[in-house]
């Protein structure tokens, strides 16, 4: 769901100096392999900016093994001390606003977020107030006891005081990459249903891609947005820098009899600084998620085992037991197992193979990525033509 706590800055950028993309033609084609949400959202985000677009992914836009795939993921305004994830998200934001009004569609659900803090300063939070007032926006403080008025069935006995994010909710997550394939098609892009595995590199240039129906598809310029896939497709440049991690969500069944309480109360998020639970209400009546931010086991996300971890589970479910003490019965109605697709710091990847200036890297979601698709995917796409410098805080070199 989120970062662990703050970002370390990606020691590897400092001293950057400013590095433009050669600017492309206007008419060249580009092939985005991978239609999550970074995928998607720079497909579409190209697409506007009049190239020829071809969408590739092997399974399908918000497809199950995907990390986009799951129902759900939260939206925050809290990103530490960190400014470029903190503006990102703002204008993430607004594009969400702006397209689930465009497509007709409901995908972001503002219920705010309440942060439960255990210390008087959390650095997440307080962090995170320069940015706040640069834009004219606040947080809600509540006390133990106000909070404890407000939201009867949360045990606050532990806590310090509770944060109230007006501006956070939740995204439907696979729905949306769903709206925005449709939507790139609607536009005039093509969508490509295979798997594609990158062709070797000639003077300084990949050609093409081999695709699953064995064809080959050339391409002026291609983006591999492949999630937890990155490390396999290029294992010499990526195999040790993406990483992917098993991660366990679970929907539990609230009682009847408190079913308003927690269906109406906001996105919530437990700032332990070990475990990092945090929760989604409502949803569609699928129950009440809770996730668990700490990384598992790495895992293999083509053919890895999705059964979940009984461990992992237990303490989840002994946690909940101990800040919702009415769900300490709660049935598991639903579960899924995901993936992290962590790079080394936390940051996104959007960078060049070293060896190819026409293929991009765009990825490293860490287990905050969702969120940030359209605005992602619209500077990606204006860095990946030319037209802005890359960003040294998702550069690889
Ligand atoms: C449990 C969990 C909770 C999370 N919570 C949050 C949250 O609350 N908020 C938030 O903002 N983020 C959250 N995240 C992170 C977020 O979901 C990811 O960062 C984001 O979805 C990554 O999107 P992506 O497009 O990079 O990857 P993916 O969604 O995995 O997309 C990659 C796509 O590439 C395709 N593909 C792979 N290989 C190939 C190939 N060779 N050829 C063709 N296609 C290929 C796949 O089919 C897939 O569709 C969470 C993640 C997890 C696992």
């Amino acid at each position: 769901m989120m970062e662990q706590a703050t970002f370390a800055p990606r020691t590897t950028t400092d001293h950057k100096t400013e590095r433009f993309a050669p600017l492309l033609d206007a008419h060249a084609s580009i092939a985005v392999v991978g239609a999550g949400a970074f995928g998607g959202w720079t497909a579409l985000w190209l697409l506007r900016a009049g190239f020829k677009v071809t969408l590739i992914d092997a399974w399908g836009a918000g497809n199950s093994r995907s990390t986009s795939g799951d129902e759900t993921r939260v939206t925050r305004s809290t990103y530490g001390a960190n400014e470029t994830y903190f503006d990102l998200n703002v204008r993430a934001l607004e594009l969400w606003e702006s397209h689930q009004k465009l497509w007709n569609k409901s995908l972001f659900f503002n219920t705010g977020i309440l942060w439960f803090c255990y210390e008087d300063k959390p650095e997440m939070i307080e962090a995170t107030q320069p940015f706040m007032q640069k834009h004219g926006l606040s947080y809600q403080y509540f006390s133990t006891k106000e909070a404890s008025k407000k939201f009867p069935h949360i045990n606050t006995s532990d806590l310090h005081h509770l944060v109230f994010d007006p501006y956070g909710g939740y995204l439907k997550a696979r729905e949306g990459c769903g709206a925005v394939m449709e939507a790139f098609v609607r536009e005039g892009g093509n969508y490509v249903n295979a798997s594609a595995k990158p062709s070797s590199i000639r003077n300084g240039k990949m050609d093409s891609v081999l695709l699953s129906n064995g064809e080959t598809f050339v391409a002026d310029s291609f983006v591999f947005a492949c999630g937890s896939w990155l490390g396999q497709l290029f294992p010499e440049v990526l195999g040790k820098i993406i990483t992917c991690t098993k991660q366990e969500a679970y929907y539990l069944g609230v009682p009847a009899t408190h079913s308003c309480l927690f269906d109406e109360m906001p996105v919530w998020v437990d700032l332990d600084g070990k475990d990092f639970y945090y929760g989604i209400p409502k949803n569609a009546y699928r129950g009440f998620k809770v996730g668990v931010d700490q990384r598992g086991e790495i895992f293999e996300p083509t053919n890895g085992s999705r059964m979940m971890n009984m461990e992992v589970y237990k303490k989840a479910t002994a946690f909940m037991a101990h800040r919702f003490p009415s769900l300490a019965n709660a049935p598991l109605i639903e579960n899924r197992v995901c993936h992290y697709e962590n790079s080394p710091d936390g940051n996104f990847i959007l960078d060049t193979h070293p060896e190819a200036a026409n293929c991009w890297f765009l990825g490293g979601g860490s287990g905050h990525g969702y969120k940030h698709g359209p605005a992602l995917g619209e500077l990606a796409a204006k860095v990946i033509s030319g037209s802005k410098s890359l960003v040294p805080l998702f550069q690889m070199r």
